[in-house]
């Protein structure tokens, strides 16, 4: 029999920065490749969510442009973001989820693994055609204490409104609102798909799966396409 690759972080590309629009299904295959290569999984979306829990200053200023669907400045997630990256044992793996999501930060981002010797590996785009998405996001429910992600119809948990996988009460997102979700669509599309062109003009891998086949199909397809790039 094949030898697993399950916890074999050698096995696959190391560095990917994971790409796609709100709702495409980058957390919920972020946890699936961490399973399986066991890379550390940093989300900048669940950083700033972090930071706005305190009651800071700096939390106040965020809550303004994430509630808003806009995008955080970019001074003030490089920031957060190399300090994050900074912190973690690289030589697991990085997955970043949801950074870059600007030019400006895909270069603070290559200087930064540049400096600590770690290039990226290769970039990977869920697609997901944008009619899908509305009704991803308004159903999308989360655990705010173990970050289990589900969805009202398509991946409902076991008893409606708690986790499957520490019994805590689901909760739904402040910025899952439809009119929320047209302003993070727009942000997408003018200023985080500038970042494949990017990546593309600078010749890196670009793996790019159908965000919109189901779950595990997604799943299956990631973790080959990282396996195979090693
Ligand atoms: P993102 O991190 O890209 O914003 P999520 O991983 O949170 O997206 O997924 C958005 C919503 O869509 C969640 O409710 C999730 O359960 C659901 N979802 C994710 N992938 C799929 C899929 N392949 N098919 C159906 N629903 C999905
Ligand atoms: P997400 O959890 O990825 O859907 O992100 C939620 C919100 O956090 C976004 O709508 C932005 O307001 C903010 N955010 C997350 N990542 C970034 C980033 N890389 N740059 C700017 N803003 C971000």
């Amino acid at each position: 029999m094949m030898k697993s690759a399950i916890h074999n972080p050698q096995s696959a590309i190391k560095r990917v920065v994971l790409m796609g629009p709100p709702g495409a299904g980058k957390g919920t295959q972020a946890k699936r490749l961490v399973e399986k290569f066991g890379m550390i999984h940093l989300s900048s979306g669940d950083i700033l969510r972090a930071e706005r829990t305190g009651g800071s200053e700096l939390g106040e200023k965020l809550k303004k442009y994430m509630d808003a669907g806009e995008l955080v400045p970019d001074e003030i997630v490089v920031d957060i973001m190399a300090g994050a990256i900074a912190k973690q044992d690289t030589e697991k793996g990085l997955l970043l989820d949801g950074f870059p999501r600007t030019v400006a930060q895909a270069r603070a981002l290559d200087e930064q693994l540049e400096k600590m010797g770690l290039p990226l590996g290769a970039v990977l785009i869920i697609a997901a055609d944008e009619s899908l998405l509305v009704d991803r996001i308004t159903g999308r429910r989360s655990c705010p204490k173990c970050g289990a992600v589900y969805h009202v119809k398509n991946i409902p948990p076991a008893k409606e409104g708690v986790c499957d996988a520490c019994g805590s009460e689901l909760a739904q997102r402040a910025d899952d609102t439809e009119e929320v979700v047209r302003q993070r669509l727009d942000a997408y599309r003018k200023q985080t798909e500038p970042v494949i062109d990017y990546y593309t003009a600078d010749g890196r891998k670009i793996i790019t799966l159908d965000g919109g086949s189901p779950l595990e199909e997604v799943a299956q397809q990631a973790a080959e396409a990282l396996r195979a790039g090693s």
